[in-house]
């Protein structure tokens, strides 16, 4: 079974999954810690709400925090920050630690992420996702499922499961390997 959340640092960068599976320790950096922080505020004032974000047109009739969901089907497992149902609808709510994108191209880990979960909610909940969030420090984001958006949580899976089974992703420098705790595994 793959954990949700290592669909998000494959779309970061491979070879950190493959790091996760030898059980290297990621080496801190600042903005992991702020993160942290920012997102622990987020989830305090989330909390207190009778609507998603403070939104008047997204008021929510019920709340449920850190659900285990599994599926051998998708060969996922993984905790969900936050399901709310709003009328018949229950939908996936991912809380992140820092802001929107200025450009507002989310990432592409972000969106798979929360995808697969709400993937995993459907089977829980009996019920079809049609959409999900994803909650900034800086505002909300709805997206909408898509076929695509299906296709990607499943190819993400197997690419994991490659890893899993032996292969070994190369090291690939990019901007990423600033903010890359395991840049001195990688030899940057
Ligand atoms: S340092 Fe770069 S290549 Fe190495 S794991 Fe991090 S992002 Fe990937």
């Amino acid at each position: 079974m793959v954990p949700v959340s290592e669909l998000r640092q494959y779309h970061f960068c491979p070879r950190v999954v493959y790091y996760h599976i030898l059980g290297v320790e990621e080496a801190p950096k600042d903005y992991m810690s702020a993160g942290k922080e920012r997102q622990e505020d987020l989830w305090f004032k989330e909390r207190r709400r009778k609507t998603l974000a403070g939104l008047r047109k997204l008021r929510v009739d019920e709340r449920r925090y850190g659900i285990s969901l599994s599926s051998l089907r998708l060969c996922l497992i993984g905790t969900l920050d936050l399901a709310v149902r709003i009328g018949g609808e229950w939908l996936v709510v991912e809380v992140k630690s820092g802001p929107k994108p200025r450009d507002g191209r989310i990432p592409i880990g972000h969106r798979v992420q929360a995808a697969a979960y709400s993937m995993l909610l459907e089977e829980e909940m009996n019920s079809v996702a049609r959409r999900f969030f994803l909650l900034y420090e800086n505002g909300l984001i709805e997206i909408q499922m898509t076929d695509e958006l299906r296709d990607h949580v499943i190819w993400t899976t197997r690419r994991i499961l490659r890893i899993y089974r032996g292969w070994i992703p190369p090291v690939r420098i990019s901007r990423r390997c600033s903010s890359c705790g395991y840049s001195s595994y990688c030899m940057i």
